[in-house]
């Protein structure tokens, strides 16, 4: 890895101060954000900042990536999909009996400032793994695993040496089918992917001959589907691993039918598999700045539908809640029908439910079903 992407991968614009040199920062809001990245740290990486407008105060990347003092309201809960509650061991959860998964660490080329793991992104170590060794031994312990997915904060932003300390950690559990990692890299750093052969061959190999590998990103906007991005996207389809996206679905950002229309065509366009549409969860200073209502949400989530051919609609609107995955599946009326993909009681596996909800409702009370 050379020393400019390493320097890259460190963190390049993490002050409210730097980031006055790329955009217009209102001097009476100066000191709040300030205090903002006191509790939660800014980092953008300069490729991310140079697709923010600076002539559009609404811009949609700076809306992802720039603090905003709507970040003061304090409305949610920190860990609202409870994830404490799933947690093994730092840094292993296993809520779905089928899938782990590992928190590889918690820093991110850039801080989105919905992030719904806010609370430890940049922040805390004591959600991350510290040894991997101990998470592979349950994994080992536990044969109904049959896929791992290596999350954070963003594991591509770890050193090429220890992505692949865990593939050869992994690999020989024979109940496991697959590997997934979840990384942003492609949207905001490509130069990760581009510029870090052996990470290309290191993937490609491990797919090949041992654990077929899957690639979770997360575009959010066309905005962010950019001549390097693309570029960084073929060079992982090259090395014969399929990627697949998800999305939040965005207040000021894609909340437009038009947008995610437009969002999920691109992607079918450069061969991503559009996979989840994900309602904004009830974050502390996230819901109040991002989370659309549901009513609202489906509707979007239609339109869009209508705009798109079959392969470009695949994708589920669906919320990570404390009971389970629930796919927002229909509309009648004041009532909204949910039902379970995945749930913490299996008995409510595949469950369909409806809920009469207030009109600007975001989200399902953890007594949902
Ligand atoms: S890249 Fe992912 S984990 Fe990191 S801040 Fe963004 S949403 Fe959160």
């Amino acid at each position: 890895m050379s020393d400019s992407l390493e320097k890259e991968l460190r963190g390049e614009i993490v002050t409210v101060d730097k980031i006055k040199d790329y955009i217009h920062v209102p001097p009476e809001e100066e000191k709040k954000l300030v205090k903002i990245a006191e509790r939660h740290p800014i980092c953008v990486s300069k490729y991310y900042m140079s697709l923010i407008d600076p002539d559009d105060p609404n811009d949609p990347i700076k809306n992802m990536a720039i603090p905003s003092v709507d970040e003061l309201n304090l409305e949610g809960s920190y860990d609202p999909s409870g994830e404490n509650k799933n947690t093994i061991l730092p840094g292993l959860q296993h809520k779905y009996p089928q899938t782990a998964l590992i928190i590889a660490t918690n820093r991110c080329v850039t801080y989105c400032r919905y992030c719904f793991r806010k609370r430890m992104v940049g922040l805390s170590n004591r959600e991350v793994i510290n040894r991997f060794e101990t998470a592979s031994e349950y994994i080992k312990e536990h044969p109904e695993i049959t896929n791992v997915l290596i999350t954070g904060g963003d594991p591509f932003v770890l050193p090429t040496k220890i992505i692949e300390k865990f593939l050869e950690i992994l690999s020989p559990i024979e109940h496991l089918d697959y590997i997934r990692f979840g990384t942003r890299t492609p949207v905001t750093l490509p130069s990760r992917i581009i510029d870090d052969g052996e990470l290309l061959e290191i993937i490609e190999k491990y797919n090949r001959e041992y654990k077929r590998i899957y690639i979770v990103t997360h575009f959010n906007h066309p905005n962010e589907i950019t001549e390097k991005s693309i570029r960084a996207i073929t060079l992982i389809q090259k090395a014969g691993i399929i990627i697949s996206n998800q999305t939040v679905l965005l207040k000021d950002v894609n909340d437009d039918p038009n947008i995610i229309a437009e969002l999920m065509h691109k992607l079918v366009q450069i061969g991503v598999v559009p996979y989840y549409l994900f309602q904004c969860r009830p974050v502390k200073r996230v819901k109040k700045h991002f989370q659309v209502p549901l009513f609202k949400g489906y509707e979007i989530v239609e339109k869009a539908k209508a705009m798109l051919d079959g392969h470009a609609k695949r994708f589920k609107f669906v919320m990570s809640h404390m009971k389970g995955k629930i796919e927002v599946i229909g509309v009648s009326g004041d009532k909204i029908y949910f039902k379970f993909l995945q749930a913490r009681n299996p008995k409510n596996l595949g469950k369909l439910f409806s809920r009469t909800i207030a009109k600007d409702a975001g989200w399902l009370s953890d007594s949902a079903e």
